[in-house]
């Protein structure tokens, strides 16, 4: 689960982790009010989006060509700031071509920065360990950094059983070049971001930048990841959810104990279990067909489920063929048949259909579909499925 960039800082600032003043705004009346009360002669208006690279954004109809991070010199600026932003449809890096509306502001303290710096904790699954990640080169993503100049990242990893000691966080300044009362600043800034990632069930926590100034170690952007496993011990982080950021498709796989992603495919895939979705996909593009998306019914798939999934599927208007890969094990074949059959129907199927079942009463489950009346086309195998529904789709677009 994401939140915004305001509600991280909220959360970091409890642990010690300093951030710039700011108050988060739900219009630009307010906005307004939040700049009014701050005390500074810089104030910095922030597009709050579940997405980075705002500053180097633009927003769609605004011939100006500015982001979504504008410095300001006075309370008229950021009423201008904000108007230019509140509602209006932000395009970043990480948006794609569609971009973000943005219905969320954040006003903070303009800060003199001295020098930029990325630093990231990340679970590093081989190890078992929390990583530090931290760079000289702030303000950067870090896969360029880690593609141009790799020598400029410094890691260290930190075992949580024993948890973070001063030779970590030492290690990590001394990296970066920092030098007296720098250092001292940044081993309690890197010492409280590894608290509030173990505390708050964190899967990333990504200060970028994170800035001196003076020889004050602060986090001037925040971006926050968590376990969905353990939100249910995380009130306060799961209430930050911001469903209208969320993708319409994927809350509704959520919703109903799917998983599905999104991808860039033409080919709809509907498989039980994440290794078999994995390896679906893989012997898709391995025939020379894309997958439009990862999606797991999981072990125990109902009809409704897998009618759902079905309607998934096929709300993405660039699904041109779809795979159907279940192995019947928990759940019978005749029973998930039956359920894409009920959901062909109900959907009104208007692509092909490529269904390999494997498992319990799987002679059972393709009678059924073979007597549906449905134009399905039934698969023996993973590898015969594959080069089936990538023909299919392939053949079905040629014709269209
Ligand atoms: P994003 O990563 O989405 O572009 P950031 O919060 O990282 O957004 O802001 C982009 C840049 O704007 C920062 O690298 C920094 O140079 C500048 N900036 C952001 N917040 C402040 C601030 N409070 N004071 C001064 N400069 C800021
Ligand atoms: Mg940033």
């Amino acid at each position: 689960m994401n939140i915004h960039e305001y509600q991280a800082k909220e959360l970091l600032e409890k642990y010690g982790v300093a951030v710039p003043k700011g108050i988060a705004a739900m219009s630009v009346d307010e906005a307004v009010k939040a700049a009014e009360s701050m005390d500074t002669d810089l104030y910095v208006v922030k597009a709050q989006i579940h997405a980075g690279g705002r500053g180097a954004g633009y927003f769609t109809n605004d011939p100006s060509g500015k982001g979504g991070v504008r410095l300001c010199k006075t309370i008229d600026e950021v009423r201008d700031a904000a108007e230019a932003m509140m509602g209006k449809v932000l395009v970043t890096k990480q948006t794609g071509p569609e971009g973000k509306e943005v219905q969320r502001l954040y006003v903070t303290d303009g800060v003199d920065i001295e020098k930029e710096y990325y630093c990231s904790v990340v679970l590093d699954r081989a190890l078992s360990r929390v990583t530090f990640m931290v760079s000289t080169e702030g303000g950067m993503d870090i896969e360029d950094v880690a593609e141009n100049s790799p020598e400029k990242i410094v890691k260290v990893s930190v075992d949580t059983a024993t948890g973070i000691s001063g030779f970590h966080a030492r290690k990590l300044a001394f990296g970066l070049g920092l030098k007296g009362a720098q250092v001292k600043s940044a081993v309690k800034f890197f010492s409280n971001l590894y608290l509030a990632f173990i505390d708050l069930d964190a899967s990333i926590v990504e200060i970028n930048p994170m800035v001196l100034v003076g020889d004050e170690m602060m986090a001037l952007d925040a971006k926050m990841n968590f376990d969905p496993n353990a939100l249910y011990r995380q009130k306060e982080v799961f209430a930050m959810r911001d469903e209208s950021e969320e993708d319409e498709n994927e809350k509704l796989a959520s919703d109903n104990e799917l998983s599905y992603v999104r991808l860039d495919g033409d080919i709809g895939c509907m498989v039980n279990g994440a290794g078999l979705a994995m390896a679906t996909m893989d012997i898709i593009k391995l025939h020379g067909g894309e997958p439009a998306n990862f999606l797991d019914v999981g072990g125990g798939a109902t009809p409704e489920r897998v009618t759902t999934a079905f309607k998934i599927i096929l709300s993405d208007p660039s699904v041109k063929g779809i795979l159907v890969n279940i192995f019947g094990g928990i759940m019978k074949c005749d029973i998930i048949a039956m359920g894409v059959i009920a959901a062909a129907k109900e959907v009104n199927l208007s692509v092909p259909l490529v269904v390999r079942l494997e498992g319990t009463n799987v002679e059972k489950g393709k009678e059924l579909m073979a007597a549906s009346g449905l134009p399905i086309i039934s698969a023996d195998s993973l590898g015969d499925a594959a080069i089936k529904v990538v023909e299919a789709t392939k053949k079905s677009q040629e014709a269209a």
